[in-house]
């Protein structure tokens, strides 16, 4: 009998089958000891709407078959612990363990949401202080934590600009959004039911104010911008932006996700932004990864506050009779969450949620938002310290810079500028021998690379967006720019081989189309 290919290892690399393909009649991951009480009928214990006639169809397997199947598909994974993920816009950068720990104290792990503020102390301190440090480092006056991605964040953002617009006598109509956007902004937009006007950016990859005046009225909420934008460059006329949309009323939303580009360096606050969101996933190091969670704070300036979502953490004095009770030295000597004595000021404090905002948009995710992610990013805050987070970002714009230097010469650079955290390169060299982006991406494998972002922004004709991100080393952009520069010259000498790539990988090149339009997503047995 032929060896079952599936089963086979090459090289101790495992296939796995879909686990309903191992299934055998009668198998079982567990083993109880016999009855030794009377029997009773499921009926008797549950209530008869909630028991399946059967179960079919689920699969029968060991416990060793169920660790060794999930274990075997966890090592298909690509993940920033394994390596280079250099996918621009992402910012995928190394996510520090000593988060997972301070995440897993049982004082925030086991805490459940409707404890009651006088056991939960430590935990809306926690989120008091991240917000305030949000607030230093963006400049805005205050920062809503509740909002789970970054496109949730935008659209925060744009119903307090709704609320506000609307509380001033009209919510205006229209959102004005640069060609080079992410498309999450006229997508937030057009769920906050605005009407998306397209800018088109400058030969500078910027957006051209002479422009902006044309288009910006009294019909116009807000702009949505990015900034450094999605092409990794700086809005050199950002003031100018700002003053033309505030002229007429209007708001500037600032697309935070890029906020890796600024840290200690330039802060939205000051460039005439009045809301912007943060991707703690991406800048504050939280795992994006399995999809999430995420978290995506919100900064505002004053005037928007009124319209923030409940509840936000506050503090106040403690009563006399309060500090009787629970001590005034140190919120840690009491209740959840180990934060602990960073100023001995803090506690003769109260920490507690206020739902008190008659003019709040209300509430925009269950409880207070993904709080572990809140535990991370704040680790985070102060374990870098203003100087390291300084540090972060000088070290990111100097990583793209570099690959920016090292590739320029073999791949076409359409801005042709200084970048901040990423640089976008395009394939109009490599198409004379007919290899696109996408045959470049898919070789990058072959090279044990994750290929960056691919085609975005959309104002780049077949764009390669890289993102190296400060926590990667000089030997690791050494060896992916040698591989970028090994494709480049494989495009000129033997394109086929870039084009029909990747050649390594376990799963070559896929059928996208086909991938998204008829997913198998249900496994059937064959009879
Ligand atoms: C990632 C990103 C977003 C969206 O953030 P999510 O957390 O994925 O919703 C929006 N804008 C820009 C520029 C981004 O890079």
């Amino acid at each position: 009998m032929p060896m079952k290919e599936t089963v086979g290892t090459k090289g101790l690399i495992y296939n796995e089958d879909v686990i309903f393909e191992k299934s055998v009649e009668g198998r079982k991951a567990y083993s109880l000891p016999a009855l030794d009480v009377p029997e009773v009928e499921v009926q008797q214990l549950i209530p008869e709407e909630y028991i399946r006639e059967e179960v079919s169809g689920f699969p029968e397997v060991s416990e060793v078959d169920v660790i060794r199947h999930f274990v075997r598909l966890s090592q298909w994974n690509y993940a920033i612990d394994v390596g280079f993920y250099p996918l621009g816009s992402c910012t995928m950068k190394y996510n520090p363990k000593v988060h997972e720990d301070i995440a897993r104290l049982p004082g925030f792990a086991q805490i459940h949401p409707y404890q009651p503020e006088e056991l939960t102390q430590g935990a809306i301190r926690l989120m008091y202080e991240l917000e305030k440090y949000l607030c230093e480092i963006s400049g805005m006056d205050r920062v809503s934590l509740q909002p789970a991605a970054g496109a949730h964040g935008e659209l925060t953002g744009l119903m307090m600009i709704r609320a506000y617009l609307t509380s001033q006598g009209n919510p205006r109509k229209k959102v004005i959004i640069p060609d080079s956007a992410h498309g999450t902004n006229p997508a937030s937009s057009t769920l906050c039911r605005y009407e998306v006007i397209s800018l088109k950016s400058n030969d500078r990859g910027c957006i051209d104010p002479d422009l902006l005046k044309k288009v910006m009225n009294e019909e116009v909420a807000a702009i949505m911008l990015t900034n450094p934008n999605t092409l990794g460059l700086f809005e050199e006329n950002i003031l100018e932006i700002a003053r033309i949309v505030h002229e007429k009323g209007g708001l500037v939303y600032g697309d935070g996700a890029n906020l890796n580009a600024l840290l200690g360096i330039a802060r939205p606050g000051d460039m005439g932004i009045d809301v912007i969101q943060f991707n703690l996933h991406k800048t504050f190091t939280t795992p994006h990864g399995g999809g999430g969670p995420g978290a995506g704070p919100v900064g505002i300036k004053s005037h928007l506050i009124p319209f923030m979502p409940v509840p936000t953490p506050e503090r106040r004095e403690k009563t006399e009779e309060e500090k009787r009770k629970y001590g005034s030295r140190g919120v840690e000597e009491y209740g959840s969450g180990g934060v602990g004595g960073s100023e001995t000021k803090a506690s003769s404090y109260f920490y507690y949620l206020d739902y008190n905002r008659p003019q709040s948009i209300g509430k925009v995710r269950a409880f207070y938002g993904n709080f572990g992610m809140m535990v991370r990013a704040y680790c985070y805050i102060r374990t870098m310290g203003a100087e390291g987070l300084k540090q972060v970002s000088e070290n990111a714009v100097i990583n793209a810079n570099y690959i920016l230097s090292q590739l320029r010469d073999v791949y076409h650079l359409p801005y042709d500028r200084y970048c901040k955290h990423e640089c976008v390169f395009s394939d109009k060299y490599q198409l004379k021998n007919d290899v696109k982006t996408l045959d470049i991406a898919k070789r990058l494998m072959d090279y044990g690379f994750h290929p960056p972002t691919i085609y975005f922004p959309l104002i780049v004709h077949g764009a390669l967006m890289i993102e190296p991100t400060e926590t990667e080393s000089k030997e690791t952009l050494d060896q992916f720019i040698e591989a970028m520069r090994a494709i480049a010259k494989e495009a000129e000498e033997k394109p086929q081989v870039v084009r029909n790539a990747p050649h390594l990988p376990k799963v070559r090149r896929l059928d996208e189309t086909t991938a998204a339009r008829k997913p198998k997503l249900r496994w059937k047995k064959e009879v």
